[in-house]
């Protein structure tokens, strides 16, 4: 069984104007496929067939880790957006925000400086810990919370391919514009999920 390519919840058009229609066909049809089609070849034939994205990202090392966490990272980061943003709401996620964090505005402060200063390729993370406190960190290449048992809530892809044609080098302002376009309601959705 291969894995696919999960379906884009929206059209390409859909994040602009802070991610152009170009960067999300790029950056999904070339990069998010490539990793798809890497994990297929590298499963073939291994003692991995018929594991999860899931397994290999808790207990793979080298290529086969790398493709499926990123592969796993991708489809996480385009669900985590909706065409204008979904907004955040009075709700559970806002409750573990203010008591992790003080305020929105210091946890916003706090992750889009974790995003910014990522050194190299990688991602920034919401988190939820074992304690039940939310933690931003950040993730170098491909790292995943699932493989130190944190359940992640939100991502923003700093690889350059992420923003390049876009911001070039600016990637500040990638992560201040990335803001309006989160998907609340699908961040709220993850923090109900319970993990086994
Ligand atoms: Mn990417």
């Amino acid at each position: 069984m291969k894995f696919e390519l999960k379906p884009l919840p929206y059209v390409f058009e859909a994040l602009e104007p802070v991610i152009s229609s170009k960067t999300v066909e790029f950056h999904y049809t070339k990069h998010h496929q490539g990793y798809v089609n890497n994990l297929n070849k590298l499963v073939e034939g291994s003692k991995w067939v018929g594991k999860s994205l899931e397994d290999f990202i808790r207990e793979a090392e080298g290529g086969i880790f790398n493709n499926a966490a990123q592969v796993w990272n991708h489809t996480f980061y385009w669900e985590g957006f909706a065409k204008g943003g979904k907004p955040l709401r009075d709700g559970k996620i806002q409750h573990e925000i203010n008591k992790s964090f003080g305020t929105f505005n210091a946890f916003r402060e706090q992750f889009s400086q974790s995003a910014v200063t990522l050194f190299g390729s990688g991602w920034a993370w919401l988190v939820k810990d074992k304690d039940g406190n939310l933690r931003i960190l950040q993730g170098s290449d491909a790292w995943n919370p699932l493989r130190e048992d944190l359940q992640p809530l939100l991502t923003c892809d700093v690889w350059e391919h992420a923003y390049y044609l876009d911001y070039q080098n600016r990637r500040a302002d990638y992560v201040a514009q990335f803001w309006s376009i989160i998907n609340w309601e699908a961040v709220e959705q993850r923090l109900q999920v319970i993990q086994s």
